[in-house]
């Protein structure tokens, strides 16, 4: 995606040669163009899918979660990392360990939210080594609903979430692939290009 690519190396800043920082438009400022046209562009590579409704995570994931959900005309459910005083019966959880805040977390989804018959896109902003993706599988396949794919805004295609989840039989979509972080630089994976983990 064009629009997402020149974003990133236009506002995006290379932390270290794994961590990527695009605070000023998906992580703590939002861009509500850039992330129409996100949601835009999931819906359409979903559109065949029968999408019931899409699970996404908090915070980032909920920009780009809720604008696929508006083009897909889907309600989108967003995970808790949090213990609510009002999410309290009927949990699904799952461990992840955070990669960028090297923690483990439980995060939680209320039951009622996910039926067997949903067929579910999980949607999030960033792909590293798969984690919080595994979680939101995880939590999924606990109800017996369907999981069509995953819708990942940035996919750091050098680390091993990609190709776990591949290797799995999921269907991954990443709307900009990002081949290296090394020296400073961003280097993207062109579109038709399947290298991954170089
Ligand atoms: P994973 O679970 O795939 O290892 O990591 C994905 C999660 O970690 C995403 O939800 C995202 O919030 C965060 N993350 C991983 N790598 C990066 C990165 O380079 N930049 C930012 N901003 N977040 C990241």
């Amino acid at each position: 995606m064009e629009l997402l690519k020149q974003m990133i190396l236009e506002k995006g800043i290379v932390l270290s040669k794994d961590v990527l920082k695009v605070d000023s438009v998906i992580n703590h400022q939002v861009d509500p163009f850039l992330m129409q046209e996100i949601g835009k562009e999931f819906a359409a590579r979903y559109s065949e899918e029968n999408i019931s409704k899409i699970l996404t995570i908090e915070s980032s994931g909920i920009a780009p979660g809720v604008m696929a959900g508006l083009y897909l005309n889907v309600p989108v459910i967003f995970a808790r990392k949090r213990k609510s005083l009002t999410l309290v019966d009927d949990l699904l959880t799952a461990s992840v360990y955070s990669f960028t805040k090297n923690e483990t977390k439980e995060i939680s989804v209320s039951k009622q939210y996910v039926q067997p018959e949903d067929r579910i896109l999980i949607i999030d902003d960033f792909l590293a080594n798969g984690q919080a993706a595994q979680g939101l599988a995880e939590i999924v396949n606990k109800t017996g609903a369907s999981i069509a794919g995953f819708g990942i805004v940035i996919e750091k295609a050098f680390q091993t979430g990609g190709k776990l989840l591949r290797s799995q039989g999921y269907r991954v979509e990443s709307l900009a692939k990002i081949q290296s972080l090394k020296n400073g630089t961003v280097q993207f994976i062109e579109d038709n290009l399947e290298v991954y983990n170089i």
